[in-house]
């Protein structure tokens, strides 16, 4: 059985981005409208894998940080790099608004603070799943041996996923916003509209910002060019996460005609058919757990997803990745009222 070609990657906006990353090098600051720039801040795993980081300024002259990125230690210096290549410090940060909890988004939301007071705007779920962390490891630990992984498999499986796991991964500190942000929240931005679109998939609190009057779409880790976005990687939900990403992929639509402005990769346009990609990802996905359940008598969550075609193959996985695969199957199977066929270990 083969797998059809995966649909073609949406054309960039910004092709410098897209070049950079073709390239594996940081992209340089851009201009994306008047008062609204761009700028890449890398993270530990190097170059090129960046967070691209956006700066929107106040028609007060205050400037907007939506997602400042990682921190290696509190150190700002890529972000105090870009800043200054606009002419501005990270003093003049008086607000970071931060799409979701993952530390290349959120990392240096705390240092940006204490260099400058500014105040970090986030979905109060993204909150919680910080303050629940610890106690959400241990409940990960205890499913992890219900997932019947064969012994090789199994190094790294509880540092990336159970109890030693870190999903602020210690970069940040409390309190961890200062200012929550529900679904249509407009944030305090003087003299722009940028408002909340609560997206829940990839985080159980994964906000998208709009701003209309620029014709921008902040999609964070929601939405993005090339990558299939990883779901239900925030704290535990009482919803199925596959569930509630194919409803906030739906929530874009009406949207096609903003620039798509990512946390990764390059600036693109066409939100809406980039979603359908990802949702018939999704069916493609739902389809192999189907396929994977008829076949198996009792099977256990590993040999389900051994037999779903994960780019480079489960053989291959380990740690956050493996988890990973896992966990999304057993959301598919969930999602197709299945998951009671398969066997805990
Ligand atoms: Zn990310």
């Amino acid at each position: 059985m083969t797998t059809p070609p995966a649909a073609p990657a949406p054309e960039p906006i910004s092709p410098v981005q897209a070049r950079a990353l073709a390239e594996g090098v940081l992209p340089p600051v851009e201009e994306v409208r008047p008062g609204i720039w761009t700028l890449a801040v890398p993270f530990r795993f190097g170059v090129p894998d960046a967070t691209l980081v956006y700066v929107i300024e106040g028609t007060d002259g205050v400037l907007t940080v939506v997602d400042p990125g990682w921190s290696e230690d509190g150190s700002l210096d890529a972000l105090s790099d870009g800043l200054r290549q606009i002419g501005r410090s990270v003093s003049d940060v008086g607000l970071v608004a931060v799409t979701h909890l993952h530390a290349d988004h959120l990392g240096a939301a705390a240092a940006v603070r204490r260099a400058s007071g500014a105040r970090i705007a986030m979905h109060g779920l993204e909150v919680r799943a910080l303050e629940d962390e610890r106690a959400d490891a241990a409940r990960h630990e205890a499913d992890i041996a219900t997932w019947g992984v064969p012994h090789e498999f199994r190094s790294g499986l509880s540092d990336a996923w159970g109890i030693g796991r870190r999903i602020g991964l210690g970069a940040t500190e409390p309190p961890y916003a200062d200012v929550l942000l529900d679904d249509g929240d407009l944030l305090p931005v003087t003299g722009r509209s940028l408002r909340a679109i609560w997206t829940p998939g990839h985080t159980a609190g994964h906000l998208c910002f709009l701003d209309e009057p620029d014709g921008l779409l902040f999609t964070g880790d929601h939405v993005l060019p090339r990558i299939n976005s990883g779901i239900g990687l925030g704290g535990r939900t009482a919803s199925n996460p596959l569930g509630d990403y194919l409803a906030s992929l739906a929530r874009l639509d009406g949207y096609a005609a903003l620039e798509v402005c990512p946390g990764h990769e390059y600036r693109f346009a066409d939100v809406v058919s980039r979603a359908r990609t990802l949702v018939r990802h999704r069916e493609e996905r739902s389809r192999h757990v189907a396929e994977a359940l008829d076949a198996l008598d009792a099977p256990t969550l590993f040999a389900v997803a051994s037999r779903v075609p994960f780019s480079g193959g489960i053989e291959s996985m380990r740690g956050f990745l493996l988890a990973s695969a896992l966990t999304q199957t057993a959301f598919h199977a969930d999602l197709l009222g299945r998951a009671g066929e398969i066997r805990p270990a």
